[in-house]
Parts: structure tokens; C-alpha cells; sequence
């Protein structure tokens, strides 16, 4: 194996707890080293610090894998599924995140476990070289009925992988659907959104229980519609969905017959013109709306992107209503968002914060890995002046 020598700052980030080592941070390297390959990485005296995986091309250059001396074979992948299954013991069943990426020591590999059926995704050139490996190891430790490698996603794009989804095992059958907490979803493992469902709503969902009985409910992005049929399930009159796709809305329309719901109304379309347009007010509200801000460049302009939706679904909000708001983007800090909050409602409402919300523990959050939190939500409750 190629040793990579990293400075100092390299040394101290993996001391810290963290598995990540910028390209200014490598000091020495093999010129051809292929994207993917395994290095082992030593510090500037020659101490080893773990073994990784290299990506010349990209920012973040090597992912660590461990900071033993150990083989990276089968074994390894499937003691470190074993242990990311361990963590979520007593929390979960049927359906969750199995394998969570750098929460679970696995950079760059995502698992999905929908009842006996696993959804696959490897985000890196480092993990789609050990694909073999990674598949028979979740066979050995999962023993799933059905396999999808779900490889498309926009990192796997900037990493200059291609894009592509195989069935590994199994057949995928239509109409499968998931039990999450009260109600049941339909999968479409091939096609479905990212890997199919949000299991990092789990939690946060289950909060509508609160707010929705009597209350008229609108979901903004709602994709399956799972937090408006929640709020139906546990007592809502009403839930107006709104979303850009209408196979979402479609999916949303069969997961209520199949938990024999009523009271749906489905919109396909813009949430921003969508409350511009209406001038109907709501007891409960959903905001859960995909990662305004990419990267950090884009921070300033996500924000304004944030406080105009805030703005807007605040005109729809009854006096006494409560909304549920999401940012997904790791890039927009908790205080942050709080203050977008704040920003928007300044000189209309009075705000109060309710709870602070955050992804569910199948997406653990690593604190000596900052970037594993993403997730942030609060509920507020709204008071009109
Ligand atoms: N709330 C969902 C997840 C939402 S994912 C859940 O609990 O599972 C984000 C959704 O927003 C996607 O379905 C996408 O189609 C939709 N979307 C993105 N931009 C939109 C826009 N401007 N207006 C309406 N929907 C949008």
C-alpha cells in the first residue's frame, strides 16, 4: 500500500476524531495514484495515522477507513456494519439507516434496510472500488431478500463516478410497502427519492401527534406525504400537500389510501407561488424543503432563500398556529436558522420556539465530525400582531 505523508493540521484533524484530510493538507504523495486507491497515511515524523482512501481530484483528498493497521477485506466491512446494526439496537426495526457513512466509519457508503430489502449507495470513487466486497459483506451480515445499488446522487457526480442503478439480487416487486411508526409507505426502490423514504423525519413526524388534532394541515415539499398523513392519522381535518412532483404527489395519494385516510388535498406545484397564491390559514404547517445551500459559497444566498419562505408561510399561518421548519443544508448553522426565523417574522408575529428537532439516531451525529449533523428543525408556535 502507497504511504501519504500529511502535515500537521492533517495529523491534529485525525487526532481530533475526524476522518477527513484536505488536499492542503497532504505533503506527500505518489504522483499517479489512481482515484479510490487504499494509502496508508503517516504523519510528517512517520507515524502511522490510519488507512484511507485517496481522491486527487478531490478537496477532501483521503477518507479514513481506521486508524489501525488492519486488512481492508471483507471482514472489515462486515464488522463495521455489524457494529453500525449494534447501534441502532433497541431504537429500530424493519425499516431504518443501517449504514450512515462517516457516523458509521464507513465513508462514502450509505445502507438502507427496508424490511428485508437493502438499498445501496456508494457516494465515492474509494467505496465504489470496494463494491464487491461492501455487497457481500451486507449479504453476510443482513441476509436481505432483495438488493438495489441506488448509485446517483449529485456526489457521486463530483467525484466523476457515473450514475446508475442495478439490481444485485432479488426482484423488486411494485406495490412493496415499509411500516413506519402508525402507518405503512410505499417503496419504489429503484426509482424512489434518494433511496426511497426519509428516515431522518422518523422521529420529528411523530411530534405532529401534539399539533394536529381539529387542526387544518399544509405540507410544503411533502414528497411521500408522511408528515401530513401523520397529522391526519393522529386527528388533523385537513391536509393541503404541496409539492414540484407529481409522482410524489402520486405516491403521497396512494400511501393515504392504503392507510385508508381521507381529508387529502393534493397540489402539484411551487411551494413559493403556492403561498403566494393563496390566501388560506393554516393551524399546522410543514416546511421541509430540499438543502437551500449546497456549499459554503452559496450561504448568503440560501439564507435569503430561507427568510422568503419564512416570510411567505408565515402570511399563511392562523394566529396560534405552530410550524414545523427544516433546514437539511449542514451549511446553515442552528443558531442560524433560529435567526431566519426571527428575521422573517420581524415587525408581523411573535414567535416562540416550542422544541429544537434534529435527525433521527439512525443518522447518528458524530461530534468530532461536525458535517454528520445536517438535520435542523424547530417548532414554533406563531403569534399575529
Ligand atoms: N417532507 C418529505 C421530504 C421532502 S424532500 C418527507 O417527510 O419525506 C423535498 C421535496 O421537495 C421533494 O419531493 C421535491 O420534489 C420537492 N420540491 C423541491 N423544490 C420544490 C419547490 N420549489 N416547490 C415544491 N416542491 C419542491
Amino acid at each position: 500500500m502507497e504511504r501519504v505523508i500529511v502535515d500537521k493540521a492533517g495529523e491534529e484533524t485525525i487526532a481530533s476524531g475526524h476522518l477527513w484530510v484536505f488536499s492542503n493538507e497532504v505533503r506527500e504523495r505518489s504522483a499517479d495514484l489512481p482515484a479510490g486507491e487504499l494509502v496508508e497515511v503517516h504523519g510528517e515524523k512517520g507515524g502511522f495515522l490510519g488507512i484511507g482512501y485517496i481522491n486527487p481530484k478531490s478537496l477532501i483528498m483521503i477518507r479514513l477507513l481506521t486508524r489501525q493497521r488492519i486488512a481492508i477485506d471483507q471482514g472489515f466491512f462486515e464488522r463495521r456494519i455489524g457494529n453500525a446494526l449494534k447501534l441502532r439496537e433497541g431504537h429500530f426495526e424493519g425499516s431504518f439507516r443501517v449504514v450512515n457513512a462517516e457516523s458509521d466509519f464507513l465513508p462514502g457508503l450509505v445502507i438502507d434496510k427496508y424490511e428485508d430489502a437493502l438499498a445501496i449507495q456508494l457516494l465515492t470513487w474509494g467505496m465504489e472500488r470496494q463494491k464487491e466486497m461492501v455487497v457481500a459483506a451486507a449479504e453476510r451480515v443482513l441476509s436481505p431478500r432483495i438488493m438495489v445499488l441506488r448509485n446517483e446522487s449529485p456526489s457521486r457526480q463530483e467525484e466523476g463516478l457515473s450514475q446508475y442503478t442495478e439490481l444485485v439480487k432479488g426482484s423488486v416487486e411494485q406495490g412493496m410497502t415499509i411500516q413506519v411508526g402508525p402507518l405503512r409507505f410505499l417503496v419504489d426502490l429503484m426509482t424512489g427519492q434518494k433511496t426511497g423514504f426519509y428516515f431522518d423525519q422518523r422521529e420529528s413526524r411523530l411530534l405532529t401527534k401534539e399539533f394536529a388534532p381539529g387542526a387544518t394541515v399544509l405540507d410544503c415539499f411533502s414528497y411521500t406525504c408522511a408528515f401530513g398523513l401523520y397529522a391526519l392519522h393522529f386527528g388533523a381535518r385537513s391536509a393541503t400537500f404541496v409539492d414540484s412532483s407529481a409522482k410524489a404527489l402520486e405516491l403521497g395519494q396512494e400511501n393515504m389510501r392504503i392507510n385508508r385516510l381521507s381529508g387529502g388535498e393534493f397540489v402539484r406545484g411551487d411551494v413559493f407561488e403556492f403561498l403566494k397564491g393563496s390566501d388560506r390559514e393554516y393551524g399546522l404547517m410543514i416546511l421541509d424543503p430540499p438543502s437551500f445551500i449546497k456549499s459554503r459559497k452559496k450561504i448568503k444566498e440560501g439564507e435569503r432563500g430561507y427568510i422568503d419562505l419564512h416570510k411567505k408561510a408565515l402570511r399563511r399561518l392562523a394566529d396560534g398556529a405552530h410550524l414545523f421548519t427544516f433546514s437539511c443544508s449542514h451549511h446553515m448553522k442552528r443558531q442560524r436558522f433560529r435567526d431566519v426565523m426571527r428575521i422573517a417574522a420581524y415587525g408581523k408575529a411573535d414567535v416562540y420556539l416550542t422544541r429544537e428537532l434534529t435527525q433521527c439516531v439512525d443518522h447518528p451525529v458524530l461530534l468530532t465530525i461536525p458535517e454528520t449533523e445536517y438535520l435542523k428543525g424547530l417548532i414554533v408556535r406563531v403569534a399575529r400582531r
